[in-house]
């Protein structure tokens, strides 16, 4: 017996790596195709899948960090077929790309068509995957080291006003969007901002529900584009001159 269903990818899984990675898997119901985002490494992703019956079509990166694409070669040796998807404008500093892709460009996988957004700020050439919702599944938006739950990634090599523009691209997207950050930075995030905004009731609910979280510890991951809109400072930061100064604050932070 043959099996026929093909059905677009309706699921997101996350797998926790190295000490506070994750690594994202885009698949369907059952066994079939799988997309992999940011693989940091290669072995419990390998095992992840191969538990499910799961094949790896694609890997996409965010940005060239070690700990976004460490795992490509042995995935690679793995599923030598895969496609490797990243910004075109890397291709240097992200080597096995076999698809080098740009903001504003539709994206296809596994029957859903992504769209690239470009967020310089965190590196100059960092992108970011966004799945539109489908009739079975709602919108998802695997931003790496952009936006993160009550936080944003360090400047290394953007500008404060490119980095307000990228998260202002990310916080228009749908409200109900799930927001696949790649590292568990939440609980240090909100006691930060926690502190920076005293008296913050949005912030401090938070908190508490993330503190509780940990305390399980389970993962904070997704959060939604409503839930930074609503507590993240960097993303309420009106303007890069303000995200200039709290990026400050983070970075002294000693919390
Ligand atoms: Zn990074
Ligand atoms: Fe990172």
């Amino acid at each position: 017996m043959q099996q026929a269903r093909s059905t677009a990818a309706n699921r997101v899984s996350l797998i926790p790596v190295l000490h506070d990675n994750y690594v994202f898997v885009l698949h369907g119901d059952g066994p079939g195709a799988a997309v992999v985002v940011d693989p940091a490494v290669a072995e419990p992703v390998i095992a992840w899948l191969e538990e499910r019956g799961l094949e790896l079509e694609a890997i996409l990166h965010t940005h060239h960090h070690h700990d976004h694409i460490g795992g490509a070669p042995q995935l690679l040796q793995r599923w030598p077929q895969a496609a490797v998807i990243a910004s075109a404008a890397d291709r240097e500093r992200i080597p096995h790309q076999t698809q080098g892709v740009r903001g504003g460009e539709p994206l296809q996988l596994l029957a859903r068509t992504a769209q690239v957004l470009a967020v310089p700020g965190h590196t100059a050439h960092h992108i970011a995957f966004y799945l539109p919702p489908t009739a079975d599944d709602g919108g998802h938006l695997f931003c790496g080291d952009t936006l993160f739950a009550g936080g944003c990634g360090r400047l290394f090599e953007g500008t404060p006003e490119q980095m307000h523009q990228s998260l202002q691209q990310l916080a228009a997207l749908p409200a109900d969007t799930l927001v696949w950050c790649a590292h568990e930075y939440t609980a240090g995030n909100l006691r930060w901002a926690a502190a920076e905004q005293p008296g913050d009731a949005a912030i401090a609910a938070r908190l508490q529900e993330v503190l509780t979280l940990r305390e399980r510890q389970q993962p904070t991951i997704p959060s939604s584009i409503a839930l930074e809109r609503a507590t993240n400072l960097f993303v309420r930061a009106a303007d890069g001159a303000t995200l200039r100064q709290l990026r400050g604050h983070k970075d002294l932070w000693k919390g």
